[in-house]
């Protein structure tokens, strides 16, 4: 029996691993809509081998070019945010949401409340409206299963067993690219240094996000609604060969882990596939050749994100808003060049002081409360750089 599938960020790193898998397993998959932000050849080139019939694009003045891409097929055009919500909510009844920020908020919470099954990938929409989100699951019976290796990992080891029968969450960390560095080095680290991540191939966001170690605070806050358990049952540590994807804690002191090689394609496959198992192509392990796995406590002092992080989801209210759009802001500012590396925790830090203890009660509350602070952060970016 086929699943019809829609992919949310069709074009981006893990939309085209999803993609991948999916055109392996043509007797398990039918695509019926792809979505992207700009990227209009990629889009219908997907739409094309697929045989989608309906390609999105959210950039409202790529939709003429998008509807001369796929002249000729089946495959219908579309354009704006209406469109990106019928994508996320049409045909499809599982539904990939891989769109990258809080861009990806609205598109993701339609799925959900469409009662779909959602292979969550965009962790910022579980960020920023985590309550809101898991509320509207409970409501709509949409599945939520998670695509971020940790927290489908953590699924995993869960399979099977009694919520109160878990003690203890933890979260594995590569430590990224400057895992080893001092402060004073990471102030001149470059845009080309931050994104070269020494195990994982990813989006440029997600990938300074591993260098600043915000990535695994984000996945703290992930966490904490994806599975229920508070702050302080979920810790971090600091394993650089990225094979153990992240344990579980059971009550009698057992502990489980999900290993496998740094492949998105293997929890993505855990999620398209669910509660079955497919094949991928993924390298396997041989535990041998890897000889040992190294584990180290997380420096906060270095790397502040992960102490802002977790004071955020301590605080709770719309803390973890103000923090992730902060983080949006100051990491696009970091790749353009406009600020340096240890500037976008400082950002982060200055936009949580405005933090209310309010949590906002609807999405468009918390979207208009990212777009002040986008706009906060931004023009206190613009002011820096003009009396500099
Ligand atoms: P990416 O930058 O490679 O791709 C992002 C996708 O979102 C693209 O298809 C892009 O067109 C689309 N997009 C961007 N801005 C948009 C907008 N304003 N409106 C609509 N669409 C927009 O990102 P990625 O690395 O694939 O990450 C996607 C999500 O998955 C992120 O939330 C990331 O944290 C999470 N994630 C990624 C990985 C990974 O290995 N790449 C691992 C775990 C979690
Ligand atoms: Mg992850």
């Amino acid at each position: 029996m086929t699943r019809k599938i829609a992919i949310l960020g069709a074009t981006g790193s893990v939309g085209q691993s999803t993609l991948d898998l999916v055109e392996r397993s043509p007797e398990r998959f039918e695509v019926v809509a792809l979505t992207a932000n700009r990227n209009v050849d990629a889009l219908a080139d997907a739409a094309r081998r697929t045989g989608a019939r309906l390609a999105v694009v959210a950039d409202e003045g790529r939709y003429a070019d998008l509807a001369a891409a796929l002249s000729g097929t089946d495959c219908r055009a579309a354009a704006g945010e209406a469109a990106l919500a019928e994508a996320a909510t049409g045909e499809a009844e599982l539904v990939m949401a891989a769109i990258v920020g809080c861009a990806g908020l609205v598109p993701t919470m339609a799925a959900v409340e469409a009662g779909k099954t959602v292979a969550l990938a965009n962790k910022e929409a579980l960020v920023t409206a985590g309550s809101l989100m898991t509320d509207a699951a409970r409501t709509s019976g949409a599945t939520m299963l998670p695509v971020d290796s940790e927290h489908n990992a953590i699924f995993q080891c869960l399979a099977g067993s009694r919520s109160e029968d878990v003690s203890r969450l933890i979260l594995t960390a590569s430590g990224g690219p400057f895992r080893d560095w001092t402060r004073e080095r990471m102030a001149d680290a470059t845009p080309a240094q931050a994104v070269a991540h020494p195990r994982w191939d990813m989006g440029a966001k997600i990938s300074v996000d591993s260098a600043t170690l915000m990535n695994k605070g984000l996945e703290l806050i992930e966490a904490h609604h994806l599975f229920g358990l508070p702050s302080e049952r979920i810790d971090i540590v600091v394993h650089p060969q990225s094979v153990v994807h992240s344990l579980v804690e059971f009550v009698d002191g057992s502990m489980l882990a999900q290993l496998g090689s740094a492949d998105m394609r293997i929890p993505i496959a855990y999620t398209l596939a669910w509660p079955e198992r497919m094949e991928t192509p993924s390298e396997r392990l041989s535990l041998a050749d890897l000889g040992r796995l190294d584990f180290e406590d997380p420096d906060t002092e270095r790397f502040p994100a992960l102490r802002l992080t977790r004071e955020a989801l301590e605080q709770g209210g719309d803390a973890a808003i103000l923090l992730n759009a902060a983080n949006e802001i100051a990491v696009e500012a970091f790749l353009a060049g406009r600020i340096g590396f240890v500037e976008i925790a400082a950002l982060v830090e200055t936009a949580l002081e405005r933090a209310s203890g309010t949590t906002p009660a609807s999405i468009d509350a918390v979207i208009a409360l990212d777009r002040e602070t986008r706009t906060r952060v931004t023009d206190y970016i613009a002011k820096a750089d003009a009396d500099a």
